[in-house]
């Protein structure tokens, strides 16, 4: 078998053009458009790339998109107090806080008081809350793009079995509840499953496998299923080359489908936060 590629650039570049078309009618109907802010604390080389991509995407469908910056030695309570002015400010209708930040600022606190309705990243913890309880809510991004690929695959997820490697709050927790609406088998696997010599007979069973650890090539080719949906979340810088978790090449050729890295799930990633931004922008009119 040879796993037929689930390409997430082409993914992006449609819902991009259908973003556009819905921002441009949102202009004729509001006036108006929508307005993100993304605030960064201290200076991230990684982070700059991941901004960049949004700055870019944003421009492309016609959103307002600023990225204030703070200093490294910012203090948390001028960080929370710029945040309590956008939540009431009625020109901005999305919010996030750019990971990684300094270590005396605490990343939960401060995203927990962004006004729900306004985190783009759906990751405070009244959207987490709703996303378990199967309330509308803002679906988190990389999670959602995980989604969008298994959904261009046409495999219904109802009944499969769905194994999430990383158990982390952005990527594999809400990933396993959103795998869960679609009534999928879930199986959560981390460190400890690794540690207790478990992970390769979980990804032996898979129908549908996500990885999302940040370990480069972890995961050989030769432990997946035949036929199984393969997404590799995972984005690790080697040498000068940048790969997933999961052997490519090996296992594109037991998969019917599988996502590359890099194009793949990050590309649909920065569009589900264009994504986020308008529904937002739509809720708060
Ligand atoms: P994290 O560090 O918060 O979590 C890593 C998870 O992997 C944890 O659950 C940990 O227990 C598990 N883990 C670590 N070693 C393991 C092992 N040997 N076996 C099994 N599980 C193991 O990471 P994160 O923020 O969720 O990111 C994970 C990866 O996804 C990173 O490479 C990151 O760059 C990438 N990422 C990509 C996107 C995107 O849009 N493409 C978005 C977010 C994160």
């Amino acid at each position: 078998m040879t796993a037929q590629i689930l390409d997430g650039r082409g993914l992006s570049q449609k819902i991009k053009e259908d973003l556009k078309e819905e921002v441009a009618e949102l202009k004729k109907l509001y006036d108006n458009i929508p307005s993100m802010i993304n605030i960064m604390v201290g200076d991230y080389h990684c982070a700059c790339a991941y901004a960049n991509a949004q700055k870019k995407t944003a421009e492309y469908i016609g959103v307002k998109y600023s990225l204030v910056h703070f200093p490294e030695d910012a203090k948390q309570k001028d960080i929370l107090d710029y945040i309590n002015k956008i939540n009431n400010d009625s020109k901005i209708h999305g919010i996030i806080l750019h990971k990684p930040v300094p270590k005396h600022i605490n990343y939960r606190f401060i995203a927990d008081h962004i006004a729900p309705e306004k985190d783009l990243e759906g990751i405070n913890i009244s959207n987490i809350g709703k996303l378990i309880l199967d309330k509308q809510s803002i679906i988190p991004c990389t999670p959602a793009s995980v989604m969008e690929h298994i959904k261009l695959s046409g495999i219904d997820i109802r009944g499969k079995e769905a194994v999430v490697i990383g158990h982390s709050e952005i990527v594999g927790k809400p990933l396993s509840l959103l795998l869960l609406r679609g009534m999928a088998t879930v199986t959560v696997c981390h460190i400890a499953t690794s540690e207790a010599g478990r992970l390769v007979s979980h990804i032996n069973r898979a129908d549908i496998l996500v990885s999302a650890v940040g370990k480069p090539l972890l995961i050989k080719g030769e432990w997946i299923k035949e036929g199984a949906i393969v997404i590799d979340v995972g984005i690790n810088r080697v040498k000068d080359k940048i790969v997933g978790d999961i052997e490519f090449e090996s296992a594109s050729k037991r998969a019917a489908y599988i996502t590359p890295v890099p194009g793949g799930v990050g590309p649909v990633t920065v569009v589900m936060l264009m994504r986020n931004l308008i529904n937002a922008f739509k809720e708060q009119k």
